[in-house]
C-alpha cells in the first residue's frame, strides 16, 4: 500500500482523543468514518468537532477556514456504533478507553472485518505496541500511533514500531502523520514509549518532592513555569489530564518494569480513592481543590 490509496481512514472511538483524530483526518480531505459505542456519543462528538474549543466555527471565527470549507469537513465524517462500518477504510486509528483487553477485542474484530491491505493503528499512550499486536494476524500491519491532546493543535506524533510492523506500515504512518499537517518522531516500543514514561516520572516526582515537604503544589508549578519555561505545572497537568489516568499509568509503568521510581506516590492514590480525579465531570476536583490552594 502506498499513501495515495489511502481514501477513508476509520477512527475507532470518539471521546477526547478519537473527535479531534476525526477532526485532523477530514480536514486533511479525508473520508472518515468515526465508530463508537452510542449515538449519544457521537453526537457530542460531532458538536465538539463543528463548535468545541478547537473545533471548526474556532477556525471560521479565526478567519483560517471559510464557512464552506468547514461545511465540507462535516460532511466527510460519517459516524457509526457498529465497527463492520469500517469495512472499507483504509487507515485505522483506534482512540478507546485504555483498557489492553478491550482493545484487542475491538483488533481481533477489526481484523476479521478490515481488508487485507488496511492499516491499524492504536493511539494508546502505554500500553506496548507488541502486546496489543498479539490480537491481530496482520501483526505487519499494526503500528502504534500515539497523538497528544488536543489533537488538532498539538504537532507531535510518536510512532512505534512493533516488533513485526513492516517498513510499509512504519513509512506510510510518517508520510500519512506529516500530510495530516503533524510531526512524526519514532520512539521504541516499551511501556509508555518515551513520552509517557519520561512524563510520568515528571509527575510522581513532583509529588513526592511535596510529599516530603520541599515545596507546596503552587510553588512547584510555579516553579516549573518560571525555571523551565513550562507551559504548564505537574499538579496543573494532572489536574487537567486526571489524577485517575496520572494513577494508572503509574501503576501499570510499575507492573510492567517493576521500578521503583515509576510507582505511585500515596498522596496521589489518597486523592483519587476519595474521588478528586481532576478537573472534570463527576469529580471532587483536583490538587487544588483537595488542599483549598487558590489557582
Ligand atoms: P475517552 O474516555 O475520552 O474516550 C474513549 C472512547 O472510547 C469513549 O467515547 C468510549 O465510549 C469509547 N469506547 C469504549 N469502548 C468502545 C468500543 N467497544 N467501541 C467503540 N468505542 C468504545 O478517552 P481518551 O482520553 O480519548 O483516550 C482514548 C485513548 O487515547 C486511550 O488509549 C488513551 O490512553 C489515549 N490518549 C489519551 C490522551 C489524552 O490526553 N486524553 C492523549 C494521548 C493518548
Amino acid at each position: 500500500m502506498k499513501l495515495e490509496d489511502i481514501k477513508v481512514i476509520g477512527v475507532v472511538g470518539a471521546g477526547v482523543m478519537g473527535h479531534g483524530i476525526a477532526q485532523v483526518a477530514a480536514r486533511t480531505g479525508y473520508d472518515v468514518v468515526m465508530v463508537d459505542v452510542s449515538e449519544e456519543v457521537l453526537k457530542k462528538a460531532m458538536e465538539l468537532i463543528e463548535s468545541g474549543p478547537f473545533g471548526l466555527r474556532r477556525l471560521v471565527e479565526k478567519g483560517k477556514m471559510s464557512e464552506d470549507e468547514a461545511k465540507a469537513v462535516m460532511a466527510r465524517i460519517r459516524t457509526s456504533t457498529s465497527l463492520e462500518a469500517l469495512k472499507d477504510a483504509d487507515f485505522i486509528i483506534e482512540a478507546v478507553t485504555e483498557k489492553a483487553d478491550l482493545k484487542k477485542k475491538i483488533f481481533a474484530e477489526l481484523d476479521r472485518i478490515c481488508k487485507p491491505e488496511t492499516i491499524i493503528a492504536s493511539n494508546t499512550s502505554a500500553i506496548m505496541i507488541s502486546d496489543l499486536a498479539t490480537a491481530v494476524e496482520r501483526k505487519d500491519k499494526f503500528i502504534g500511533m500515539h497523538w497528544f491532546n488536543p489533537a488538532p493543535v498539538m504537532r507531535l506524533i510518536e510512532v512505534i514500531r512493533g516488533a513485526l510492523t513492516s517498513d510499509e506500515t512504519f513509512n506510510i504512518t510518517v508520510e500519512l502523520s506529516k500530510k495530516m499537517g503533524k510531526i512524526p518522531i519514532e520512539a521504541g516500543d516499551g511501556p509508555g514509549f518515551f513520552t509517557t514514561r519520561f512524563i510520568n516520572s515528571w509527575l510522581v516526582e513532583a509529588v513526592r518532592l511535596f510529599e516530603i515537604g520541599i515545596a507546596g503544589i503552587k510553588e512547584i508549578d510555579e516553579m516549573c513555569k518560571l525555571a523551565f519555561g513550562f507551559p504548564m505545572g505537574p499538579f496543573e497537568l494532572m489536574d487537567l489530564i486526571g489524577l485517575d489516568t496520572a494513577l494508572h499509568i503509574a501503576e501499570y509503568l510499575y507492573n510492567e518494569t517493576k521500578e521503583p521510581h515509576y510507582a505511585a506516590p500515596n498522596t496521589l492514590k489518597k486523592l483519587v480513592l476519595s474521588g478528586y480525579v481532576g478537573r472534570k465531570p463527576g469529580s471532587r476536583g483536583g490538587w487544588y481543590d483537595y488542599y483549598g490552594i487558590e489557582r
